[in-house]
């Protein structure tokens, strides 16, 4: 009822929520303290949690915060949502997100855009939260709900984390199902935890982690005890340092923070390697051909006939996909689309989305090198701290800047998560990445714990 009543009395400011479901969430509660009273009930058994829009959930409206998919109200659960129900866990709502989870800023929801809690010393100027997984991020730091759920493609969990000062976790690519998630990119999309802190994403994660047949890539390993993995210290592990992280114009306050991580993680017993990742310059290209030409396939589905809005003129059915999207997509999503599209169309497949894809490959192969010498890596999240809302960029390629650091990673498929490590110079948060190895989130949270 605490967190009921906060949502009811902060989310105007933030709009973090797009559904709010009280009633859903006091019922479960009760359920919850019945379990509890027998001496039963999961590890999550009874608390609060918000859910990213983009998780399918039964009964419940889900909406990617875009208008083209309407007031869809899925028949199924999504298998992340439903390992954490199976876990007691009550869901307070659905959360703000991108349109899609397309954006850095949460600026492009159809519901509106998101207010990050925090402000700058002095000043009474809205900031971005970060995304896309924006709404997820201001809930959990303005304590309206204890966890939540997000999802990164490119650094839409570790960036919004960064953005709040909160700990956000994207795990190996296999290792949370997809099934019942909203597509955006899907060889890159990955559930995860975002939470006050890295005990409560490892507990979050262990219940949504596990292999499903339903998501063909879903990978059966067994799922570790994440949060015992906390408390192993960092003695005699190798953190590499990535030369090219060090990005033309990165501002002397990311520099210094960046510089304090190494030296906790120094103090705390573990070795500094410097280490060079040659491709990272390409990270970025190559992420806005490979990610938006999925999402272009994706997206397609979302005609007007089988999901969510229509427009319909009376004309042909050419024009009533036409008259559909013009509509249902907002300008960001429409962007992409067509950048898409073109990569994937005839004449430019090769010259854009197969070399991408190759380059992929070498990215992924500066990362496997890397592990030879070193365990995990240390970089920044984020170029900067979150900006105001109206200081957004004019240029969308500006925007995507904003994903310089986390983008490789998800290329890479390996698991990366962002602490909070420090305050900008207007008092906002600041995030320190960790990158670990294929399915080694254990070591990635023992380095994490120390800096947080
Ligand atoms: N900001 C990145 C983008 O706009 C990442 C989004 C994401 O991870 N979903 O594509």
């Amino acid at each position: 009822n605490a967190y009921i009543d906060a949502i009811e009395r902060l989310d105007g400011r933030l709009n973090s929520f797009i559904t709010r479901t009280p009633d859903l969430a006091r019922e479960s509660a009760k359920a919850a303290d019945a379990a509890l009273a027998k001496g039963e009930g999961g590890k999550l058994c009874g608390i609060p949690l918000g859910i990213k829009d983009l998780f399918c959930t039964r009964g419940v409206r889900t909406t990617a915060a875009s208008k083209i998919i309407g007031n869809f109200v899925p028949p199924y659960e999504s298998t992340v949502t439903s390992n954490l129900l199976r876990d007691g866990a009550v869901f307070l709502g659905k959360l703000n997100l991108d349109e899609f989870a397309m954006g850095s800023a949460n600026l492009t929801s159809a519901f509106g855009p998101v207010e990050n809690p925090w402000k700058r010393k002095g000043s009474d100027a809205k900031l971005v939260p970060g995304g896309s997984s924006g709404g997820s991020a201001a809930a959990v730091a303005a304590g309206l709900v204890l966890g939540a759920t997000g999802t990164d493609t490119g650094g839409s969990i570790r960036q919004p984390a960064a953005f709040t000062g909160i700990a956000g976790v994207k795990p190996t690519y296999g290792r949370c199902s997809r099934f019942g998630t909203i597509a955006f990119a899907s060889s890159l999309d990955q559930a995860g935890p975002m939470a006050r802190n890295l005990r409560d994403c490892a507990i979050m994660l262990e219940s949504m982690a596990g292999f499903d047949a339903r998501d063909s890539t879903s990978v059966d390993t067994p799922v570790p005890n994440y949060e015992a993995a906390l408390s192993r210290g960092v003695k005699g592990l190798r953190v590499g340092i990535p030369r090219e992280y060090h990005a033309d114009g990165m501002p002397a306050e990311i520099e210094a923070l960046w510089q304090q991580g190494i030296d906790w993680l120094r103090a705390a017993g573990a070795e500094i390697v410097d280490i060079s990742l040659p491709h990272t310059k390409y990270g970025l290209p190559t992420y806005y051909i490979a990610a938006l030409a999925e999402a272009s396939s994706n997206l397609a589905r979302y005609d007007g006939v089988r999901f969510g809005e229509r427009v319909n003129h009376g004309g042909s059915l050419d024009e009533l996909y036409e008259a559909t999207r013009a509509a249902g997509f907002g300008d960001e999503v429409k962007r992409r689309i067509l950048i898409g599209t073109h990569v994937l169309s005839s004449g430019y497949y090769d010259a854009y989305y197969l070399r991408a894809q190759k380059v992929r490959t070498l990215i992924q192969r500066d990362f496997l090198n890397a592990y030879e010498n070193v365990d995990v890596i240390l970089t920044p999240t984020a170029p900067s701290g979150a900006f105001a809302q109206d200081e957004k960029p004019t240029d969308p390629v500006q925007m995507y800047l904003n994903d310089i650091f986390t983008v490789p990673a998800s290329m890479a498929g390996v698991p990366a998560l962002s602490v909070p490590a420090g305050l900008d110079a207007h008092g906002v948060p600041l995030g320190l990445q960790l990158i670990g190895k294929f399915f080694d989130e254990e070591t990635l949270l023992a380095a994490g714990h120390v800096i947080e």
